[in-house]
């Protein structure tokens, strides 16, 4: 009788009981292919094969190297973790972030998520191989709540201090695929996370124009004659109008073949308003500053 109010009450405290039973059985199989003595599965024909195995003893397990940051696009944490264990939805990742701070770490960030899809960062094109993903409860437009991100801080700190990560490499999951995902939304903090380590910003004084709309040139009182002095103007060789944004996209590692959507990601990220393909001046200026930060 105890025992049965006691699967009971198992039970009703965590209603994912079924499914984490169906992660153990993967991790147990996964564990049985690590002990496994390695060979070639299919090797080439002509390949001289050693008479014994020898088995280094020298080794660890792979290590991520980057963070993707996501939101959900859905209505509640709830949702996600039941979208993250039914099998036929094929996708999960390593956490979840409620609105209310509360973190769900659903796999060991040694294993590897389905959460980037078709996706490229860099020569990289095998981001769930390499990556962390965190997905944030959003339902895609709203701002993040302050526990989240509080949550998320401490995650992310624990990831770049556990697994050595550059502080180059956490991201948007738009950044890595820029054609198809547009998360995290623009109300992201990337300024704030790049102020403790988590990502690149750019320095925000040399991303104003200092030529033509100086703070001190905007205070004189407008000319009285008509024709304006833009003779007056010296024409200085500036070498924001001189680079390639294309290129500089690609060195912070922007897949460039469809440069509309490049540009539109690189905005989502660092310009955060008018999300589009067209790069301003303002824009110019704040990737070339931030593009010599990845040299
Ligand atoms: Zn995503």
């Amino acid at each position: 009788m105890s025992v049965a109010v006691g699967s009971l009450a198992a039970c009703a405290t965590n209603p994912y009981r079924l499914t984490n039973k169906a992660y153990q059985r993967q991790a147990r199989a996964l564990a049985g292919t690590l002990r496994a003595q390695p060979r070639l599965s299919a090797g080439p024909d002509s390949l001289a094969q050693a008479p014994y195995w020898v088995g280094t003893t020298n080794f660890g397990l792979r290590k991520p190297n980057l963070v993707i940051i996501h939101h959900t696009a859905q209505h509640s944490t709830d949702e996600t973790l039941r979208t993250f264990t039914l099998p036929r939805t094929q996708v999960s990742a390593h956490y979840v972030i409620g609105r209310d701070g509360r973190t769900f770490h659903l796999l060991s960030d040694y294993l590897r998520a389905w959460h980037g899809g078709v996706a490229r960062w860099g020569n990289d094109n095998d981001i769930n191989s390499s990556s962390i993903g965190i997905e944030l409860d959003n339902d895609g437009t709203q701002p993040f709540a302050e526990p989240q991100i509080r949550s998320l801080l401490t995650v992310l700190k624990y990831l770049k201090k556990t697994y050595n990560i550059p502080a180059a490499n956490f991201i948007g999951h738009s950044d890595i695929a820029p054609t198809r995902k547009d998360d995290p939304n623009p109300n992201f903090p990337w300024k704030r996370l790049a102020d403790r380590g988590f990502g690149l910003w750019y320095d925000e004084a040399a991303a104003r124009d200092t030529l033509a709309t100086a703070p001190v040139a905007a205070l004189l009182p407008p000319p009285l004659a008509a024709p304006a002095d833009s003779a007056a103007a010296p024409a200085r060789p500036n070498p924001v109008d001189a680079f390639d944004p294309r290129e500089a996209l690609r060195i912070i590692g922007y897949d460039t073949r469809d440069l509309n959507a490049a540009v539109a990601a690189f905005k989502r990220h660092f310009v955060q308003r008018e999300v589009n393909g067209v790069l301003t001046a303002s824009d110019r200026r704040i990737l070339y500053n931030l593009y010599k930060k990845y040299l």
